[in-house]
């Protein structure tokens, strides 16, 4: 998990889905091949604008995300990286994501995706239990979910990760220990965790304390998060990072990035990047992006300036969230706030070091949020 400085990754965000989950707060727009095109030039056009950042560096990871990608076609994915390719050759390691929902896997779209040069696929599965996929507003069910996962194996790939979701409403540590019951049957050799939550301004929110009541306990959540780790180890998975479980150390070179601080370019509507000093977003519109891309401006609409000190700060506390922890010789002086609040996290022994090596301990795995918040 070392990074060299010509290191980049590449986020493309697809934003098409067939419908929007009542949950979801990303940008998302109705799947129509009308606006598929009108995407696809735009990003073609989007590389170029980015040439000279790419040009040169040792490209770790492209990764599709959305939205659901997998509506995007292998035609179009091809072009993209095709396109990259113009700019920057992608070396045999570079790992390539694509995202998928498991109602549209099929054995012969997931073959036409590996040929188009993806190498990862990961598939929103979020449970394995119908009455929760029900509640979550997810259009398939756990068989199709199933099904997805043994065609995107028989197509070929041989690393895929899954989505699961826990502390959604009605869902019950039985019901939780079903759905982690599956994964030994699965042929996975990635899966990411989340714990639901509530966003701003999408229909959940609207619904909150009706839904609050339907959502188990905090103590339950960590009951099912606990549950987790303890399966997924026995299973074969090693925890890398607090929510990211792995096998064979196919690890998500990807995520791993986002937590060491390697620089990210985002293309399409309303990806972020972080690049040199900066974070920014492009515009979350399709039709006002693909208006600037063409026009042969960037579609950025924010940008924020990080301070080193800000930098640093962020970084110690994302580089903890994986297992590892961090080298304290890497961050050189830390400032004296610093320094106070790992001692105040130490004593509530949340954090603990071995040498220079800093890490969250058992206890801190379960409190990432408080580690966080009193780093930054
Ligand atoms: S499928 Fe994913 S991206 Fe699309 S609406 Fe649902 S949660 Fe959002």
């Amino acid at each position: 998990m070392q990074m060299s400085g010509s290191d980049l990754s590449l986020y493309v965000h697809i934003p098409f889905c067939t419908y929007k989950c009542p949950y979801c707060h990303f940008y998302v727009v109705l799947d129509k091949e009308p606006l598929k095109d009108l995407l696809l030039s735009a990003l073609l056009k989007e590389i170029v604008l980015w040439k000279e950042a790419i040009y040169g560096k040792k490209l770790v990871s492209v990764y599709f995300g959305g939205g659901t990608p997998s509506l995007f076609g292998a035609k179009r994915i091809q072009k993209l990286l095709d396109a990259i390719c113009q700019v920057n050759p992608i070396g045999a390691d570079c790992e390539i994501t694509l995202e998928a929902n498991p109602e549209n896997v099929t054995v012969e779209a997931m073959r036409d995706f590996l040929h188009a040069g993806v190498n990862r696929i990961s598939i929103g599965v979020q449970s394995f239990q119908d009455s929760e996929l029900k509640i979550l507003g997810r259009k398939h069910q756990s068989s199709v979910a199933e099904r997805a996962i043994f065609a995107t194996y028989e197509a070929g790939f041989q690393n895929i990760s899954i989505d699961l979701m826990y502390e959604t409403p009605t869902q019950t540590l039985s019901s939780w220990n079903k759905s982690l019951e599956k994964i030994p049957t699965l042929p996975l050799t990635h899966l990411s965790l989340y714990n639901l939550t509530i966003e701003p301004y999408t229909p959940f929110a609207k619904k909150e304390s009706e839904l609050r009541k339907l959502m188990p306990d905090e103590e339950t959540g960590g009951q099912m998060y606990g549950k987790a780790i303890a399966d997924l180890q026995s299973c074969g998975f090693e925890q890398y990072e607090i929510s990211a479980f792995c096998k064979n150390s196919l690890f998500s070179r990807h995520n791993i990035g986002y937590w060491i601080g390697r620089p990210f370019l985002g293309l399409g509507p309303s990806a972020f990047s972080f690049y040199e000093t900066k974070r920014f977003r492009n515009v979350a519109n399709l039709t006002r992006y693909a208006k600037l891309v063409e026009d042969g401006k960037f579609a950025i609409d924010f940008t924020e300036e990080i301070s080193p000190g800000k930098r640093k700060r962020e970084l110690l506390a994302l580089h903890l969230r994986l297992m590892q922890g961090v080298d304290l010789n890497d961050f050189g002086t830390l400032e004296d706030e610093t320094v106070t609040s790992i001692q105040k996290l130490e004593e509530l022994e949340l954090l603990c070091h071995k040498k220079e090596r800093l890490y969250l301990s058992k206890k801190g795995i379960f409190f990432y949020d408080h580690v966080a918040s009193e780093l930054l």
